[in-house]
């Protein structure tokens, strides 16, 4: 079940880039004709995300012993991922999407939602991982690549607080 809605995600973000191109391009109804189904597509998108979200949240949960992968906390617990889902990164260009401050480079469905990108956090963590990956994207896009590394940087304070990264993205 999941392989297919990986695959559906995947279909509706390439559509969606497609028409995003034709919108730009487009004029008067032409352009109305595209921004409606534009619409159309973030809903299903939407709409498949949650599902997904749906379907790994037990598994995960399963996996990591109903707990929070950082404190151990057995409350408030949430399925967190390493990269996030964005229509807006999928239709900027590689050089506008290193503007965005708070999101890494457009990661494929397969990646997002790959099992060993998803993690139990509790509520508090992941409002912690959340803050830290909002400022991750200007330490350069291979600053977290795996939960481990994830999982050591919150649980350090000084780790967190300055990560070993540099500044400024550059490749
Ligand atoms: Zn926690």
């Amino acid at each position: 079940m999941a392989a297919v809605l990986i695959e559906k995600l995947r279909l509706i973000e390439t559509k969606y880039a497609e028409t995003n191109k034709k919108y730009k391009k487009s004029r008067g109804k032409r352009r109305k004709a595209f921004f409606y189904e534009l619409i159309k597509l973030k809903k299903e998108w939407k709409n498949i995300k949650r599902k997904l979200h749906n379907h790994f949240r037990p598994i995960v949960l399963e996996r990591d012993n109903y707990k929070c992968r950082v404190c151990g906390s057995t409350e408030d617990l949430e399925l967190a991922r390493l990269f996030e889902d964005s229509l807006v990164l999928l239709v900027k260009s590689q050089k506008e999407q290193k503007l965005f401050k708070y999101s890494g480079p457009y990661r494929t469905p397969e990646e997002r939602y790959s099992m060993e990108n998803m993690f139990i956090l509790c509520k508090k963590c992941h409002r912690r991982f959340d803050s830290f990956t909002g400022r991750l994207w200007r330490m350069g896009p291979k600053a977290i690549t795996s939960i481990q590394e994830a999982i050591e940087i919150l649980r350090d304070k000084e780790l967190f607080e300055k990560p070993p990264f540099p500044k400024i993205n550059q490749r």
